[in-house]
C-alpha cells in the first residue's frame, strides 16, 4: 500500500488519474480492495482507497471506522467461502466462533425452530468474527497490494464529468479522478445526495444496544434469536463464555437501558431472554445503533457504482447486512473483469447496469427475508402470536423450508 502524493489536476477536462477509486475503506471498501487484486496485477489498473477515519490498529477505539467498531458480525458460510477466495480466511478464523446451531424463539410461546449444522452436513452454519479483526485482517492483506491510500482523508466532493468520469475532491486538498467511482462510504456522508441519488427510507422506530456479555454455561456454539414484544434479542456466539448480544429497543426506550447500572442491565436481560444460557454474569461496553431500512434508487451510473451500507442498510436481524455486500463485491469484480477481458472500459454503464440487474433479485430476497422477520414478529394482530408460534413449531417439522432457511442464513442462497 503506497501512500500517495497529492494528485492535483488543473485542467478542466482533467483526464482520469485512477481507474478505480474505492471512497470508503470499511467492511466493504477495505474487502472490494482485496477482491480487485488479481486484477490490478493483471491489468496494471491504478486503485485509491479513501478512508475518513484513522485504521483500525490504534489503541483507541474513538478513532476506528464506524465498520471496525465493538460489533462481531454472523458471517455466512457462503461469506467465508469468498473471503477465502480472497486469501484472507485463514487469519480471519483466528478470532473466528462457529456457529453449530442456530435456535429461534419467541418469548412466552412454545414454537422454537432448531437449524443445525450437524443435519446439514457442514462444519458450521457462520462464524461470529469482530469487526475490529476483520478490519485489521482486510487492512493488513491491503498493505501488500500496490493500491494508493488516503487516510485520514475524506472526500468532499465528488463531481460527474462527461464520459463517465468522476472528480474527487479530498479534505486533505488531493484531487483525484477516476474512470469509476465505487461509493463504499455508508451512505452517511452526504455524496449520495450531492449526486442526486435519491434513497428509500423506512425508520423501524428501532434502536439496538449491542455488548458483549458473560454466560454462565457454555453455549455450545449456538447463536439465538429471541422475539419478544420489545423487538429481537440475538445473542452470538464468542470464545470462552461469552456471547454477542444485539438487543432490539422501540425508539427511544434504549436510553433507559443506557443508564442502567450492569446489574440492573443485566437482570433485565435475563428476564427478557430467559436462562438458555444460564446467567447473565459481565457486561461490556454498550453501544447504540437506530435502525432504519435504506435502498438507493440507482445504484449505478455511468462510472459509478453504490455499495454497502451505502445502497442497503438493513435490519441486523437476520445478519445479513454485510453478507450481502460481500456477494455484490465479489459479482462487481467479476463484471469487471469481463469488461477488461472485453476491452470495455471499466465505467460502462452495460457493464454496471448488467451487474446491477444479477444484484437486484439477491438483495430484494434478503430485504424481504430480514424486512418480513421483523415486521412478522413485530406486529401485535390478536391471533399472530399463535400462528408465529405454530409457524416455528411447523418449520422445525417441515425438513426442506427450514433447510431453505438455513441455506439462506449460510448466504449460499441467493
Ligand atoms: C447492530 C448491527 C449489527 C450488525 N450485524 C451484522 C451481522 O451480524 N452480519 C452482517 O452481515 N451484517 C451485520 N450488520 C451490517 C454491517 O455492519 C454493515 O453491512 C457493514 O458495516 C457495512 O459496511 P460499509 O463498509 O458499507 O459501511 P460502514 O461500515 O459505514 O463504513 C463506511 C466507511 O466509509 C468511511 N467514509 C464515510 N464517509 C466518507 C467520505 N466522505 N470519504 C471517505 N471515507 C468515508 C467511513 O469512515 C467508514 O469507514 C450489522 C449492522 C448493525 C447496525
Amino acid at each position: 500500500m503506497q501512500v500517495s502524493a497529492a494528485v492535483t489536476e488543473a485542467s478542466s477536462e482533467r483526464p482520469a488519474t485512477h481507474d478505480i477509486v474505492i471512497v470508503g475503506g470499511g467492511l466493504v471498501g477495505a474487502s472490494l480492495g482485496c477482491a480487485l487484486a488479481p486484477l490490478i496485477e493483471r491489468f496494471g489498473w491504478r486503485v485509491a482507497i479513501i478512508e475518513a477515519k484513522a485504521l483500525p490498529d490504534t489503541s483507541d477505539q474513538a478513532t476506528w471506522q464506524p465498520s471496525f467498531d465493538a460489533r462481531a458480525s454472523a458471517i455466512a458460510e457462503g461469506s467465508a467461502q469468498r473471503f477465502r477466495q480472497l486469501g484472507v480466511w485463514q487469519e480471519m478464523q483466528a478470532e473466528a466462533s462457529p456457529i453449530q446451531r442456530i435456535h429461534i424463539s419467541e418469548r412466552g410461546r412454545l414454537g422454537a425452530t432448531r437449524l443445525s449444522a450437524e443435519e446439514l452436513g457442514v462444519e458450521a452454519l457462520g462464524h461470529v468474527i469482530p469487526n475490529a479483526w476483520m478490519g485489521q485482517v482486510l487492512h493488513r492483506r491491503l498493505q501488500q497490494l500496490p493500491i494508493e491510500w488516503h487516510c485520514p482523508a475524506s472526500v468532499t466532493s465528488l463531481t460527474p464529468q462527461a464520459g463517465g468520469q468522476h472528480h474527487l475532491r479530498l479534505s486533505n486538498g488531493s484531487e483525484l479522478t477516476a474512470t469509476l467511482t465505487l461509493l463504499a462510504d455508508g451512505g452517511r456522508s452526504g455524496l449520495k445526495e450531492q449526486l442526486g441519488i435519491q434513497s428509500r427510507r423506512h425508520s423501524y422506530e428501532q434502536t439496538a444496544v449491542i455488548a458483549h456479555v458473560g454466560v454462565s454455561q457454555p453455549h455450545h456454539g449456538v447463536a439465538y434469536e429471541r422475539f419478544t414484544a420489545d423487538g429481537p434479542i440475538a445473542l452470538l456466539p464468542l470464545p470462552g463464555q461469552a456471547m454477542e448480544l444485539v438487543w432490539t429497543h422501540p425508539s427511544g426506550g434504549e436510553q433507559a437501558r443506557m443508564a442502567l447500572s450492569e446489574q440492573a442491565f443485566l437482570s433485565q436481560l435475563q428476564q427478557a431472554f430467559g436462562d438458555r444460557v444460564g446467567r447473565f454474569n459481565r457486561l461490556g461496553q454498550r453501544y447504540c445503533y437506530p435502525l432504519s431500512l435504506v435502498t438507493a434508487e440507482e445504484p449505478v451510473r455511468p462510472g459509478l457504482a453504490v455499495l454497502g451500507n451505502a445502497a442497503h442498510a438493513l435490519h441486523p436481524v437476520a445478519g445479513q447486512g454485510f453478507n450481502l455486500a460481500l456477494r455484490s463485491v465479489m459479482d462487481l469484480v467479476e463484471a469487471l473483469a469481463q469488461a477488461a477481458q472485453h476491452q470495455q472500459p471499466l465505467g460502462s454503464l452495460a457493464i454496471l447496469a448488467a451487474f446491477e440487474r444479477r444484484r437486484a433479485h439477491d438483495r430484494a430476497n434478503v430485504i424481504r427475508f430480514s424486512d418480513g422477520l421483523v415486521r412478522l414478529f413485530g406486529a401485535s394482530l390478536p391471533l399472530l402470536p399463535h400462528a408465529r408460534g405454530a409457524g416455528l413449531i411447523g418449520l422445525n417439522l417441515v425438513g426442506p423450508l427450514r433447510r431453505g432457511l438455513a441455506r439462506r442464513a449460510m448466504g449460499l442462497e441467493r
